[in-house]
């Protein structure tokens, strides 16, 4: 694998840039090796072949997308064990997980561009108008380390099939599954500068790209503070940003015949991929009447909950990604702790027999209120808040109450009640009884993406 070198043009090329960085496997703590960070001078020679490559690319005809789109896919698919092992081993997530959730969902995303691009019409009249839909040009992707080949994917393929080109900048912390998805569209023959890749921190190389006058959309999904270094540095050059930021989802659960597999799920839909996941359900709201029930089987279910090494068939949570995320998780904890709240399950320090890997104990605390620490930051890490509720106007309005609007959940067997309460929540996804899927055993989610693949 070029670890070293950038993608650009067509070609894998050397930076002069002497700076590097070691990718940590959080399993073990070990260097895989090392990446090259970029520079400006970097990022200039990409838009150079994005913007070169534009005018020939964006005149492709919409057949001539779909087969390059399909052949993409084919070639993934091909691939698939092989970003689903980059993806464990940049970021820790257990093997079914990665497989079966992480790197499946690429070929859902590239299966939904293809589908568009067939029923897409991309020119229209109406009244005494035409209405013309035009890829808007070079396009700059930023992506996080979390979910990376959804992120990476749920950008690309629209982007090429809309007829853009891209700049790829992905996280820096888990950078491996990215160089396997550029070795598949260097195979798939994409046109030289439609695709470019470089790898770099977001201080220099995503600075760099947001504030670039030769790039006309960013595209950005990561933390709220970078969305916004990325919004204020793109904002001189008038260009378009798409944002998706960080989360601290309430998830309402009603009393009714399904609590207790509601808390079940809640359980698991927050700890699912460490804890890592922007619109984890972390903020579990439930009837004050019923607190110590929700107490027991939350306790119970995260007692189910088997952390281990991400190679092994029966671990359901991996490590953390990063010391620093470990550290940050920690500090939390404790935060929570002295804050009053009633640590239920897990707590400071690693699992037993783990000293080795940035593990965490599936934490949750009880007797949250919505104004602590816990309640209001985004953890990332496997930590559920349960915080009590009097009645579902209250509940509704601690749902709202966050700095964030991501997602919400709402979880009950009263089909009206559900849908009275989605209507009035105030986030971006609302999801009824976990209707996308996810939890440690992702059935709907299989599901979801067996359709697409
Ligand atoms: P991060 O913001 O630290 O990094 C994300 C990307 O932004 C990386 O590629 C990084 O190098 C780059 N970056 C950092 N600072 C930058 C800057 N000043 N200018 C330009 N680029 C910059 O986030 P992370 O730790 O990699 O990912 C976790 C965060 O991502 C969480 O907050 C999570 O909620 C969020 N996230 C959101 C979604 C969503 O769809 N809303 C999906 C996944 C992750």
């Amino acid at each position: 694998m070029q670890k070293h070198d950038f993608y650009i043009n067509g070609k894998w090329v050397k930076s002069d840039s002497p700076d590097e960085l070691h990718i940590i496997n959080p399993a073990t703590e070990k260097s895989l090796g090392t990446i090259k960070l970029g520079n400006r001078k970097d990022v200039d020679k990409a838009v150079n072949a994005a913007r070169n490559s534009f005018h020939s690319y964006s005149q492709l005809s919409v057949k001539h997308k779909i087969d390059l789109l399909t052949t993409i896919r084919e070639i993934y698919k091909r691939r698939l064990e092989d970003v689903a092992h980059a993806i464990q081993i940049d970021m820790g997530a257990p093997k079914h997980l990665a497989l079966n959730s992480q790197a499946k969902v690429g070929l859902a995303h590239l299966k939904a561009a293809i589908e568009a691009l067939k029923s897409h019409k991309t020119e229209y009249e109406y009244r005494d108008f035409i209405i013309r839909h035009e890829p808007i040009g070079v396009c700059g992707l930023i992506t996080p380390w979390n979910w990376p080949i959804n992120q990476i994917l749920s950008k690309l393929a629209p982007c090429l099939a809309s007829g853009c080109t891209a700049i790829l900048k992905p996280s820096e912390i888990a950078p491996l599954s990215a160089l396997v998805i550029c070795e598949i569209l260097d195979e798939a023959k994409v046109p030289a500068g439609a695709f470019n890749l470089i790898n770099g921190t977001g201080q220099i190389v995503g600075e760099a790209m947001s504030s670039h006058p030769g790039i006309d959309m960013m595209s950005f999904t990561g933390s709220t503070r970078a969305g916004i270094s990325v919004a204020k540095a793109s904002a001189d050059t008038v260009k378009r940003v798409s944002q998706e930021l960080g989360g601290k989802s309430a998830n309402i659960i009603l009393d009714d015949e399904l609590f207790e597999t509601s808390i079940r799920k809640g359980v698991q839909e927050c700890m699912e991929n460490t804890g890592q996941s922007c619109n984890s359900p972390t903020r579990m709201l439930v009837p004050f009447s019923r607190k110590k029930d929700a107490y027991e089987i939350a306790v119970s279910e995260a007692e189910n909950i088997i952390v281990g090494d991400p190679n092994e068939n029966r671990t359901i949570i991996g490590p953390v990604v990063s010391n620093i995320q470990f550290e940050k998780v920690q500090k939390l904890i404790q935060i929570g702790i002295d804050e009053g709240a009633r640590l239920l399950s897990g707590g400071i320090g690693k699992p037993n027999g783990l000293e080795e890997g940035y593990y965490i104990k599936p934490t949750i605390f009880g007797e949250v209120n919505n104004n602590m620490k816990i309640a209001r930051e985004e953890i990332f890490g496997p930590v559920l808040s349960i915080i009590p509720y009097k009645n579902i106007e209250n509940a509704i309005f601690i749902a709202n109450d966050t700095e964030y609007g991501l997602a919400a959940y709402i979880s009950g067997k009263d089909r009206e009640k559900l849908n009275f309460i989605a209507r009035k929540l105030r986030a971006g996804q609302i999801h009824i009884n976990y209707s996308s899927g996810g939890g440690l055993r992702p059935i709907w989610w299989i599901q979801a993406i067996r359709k697409w693949t």
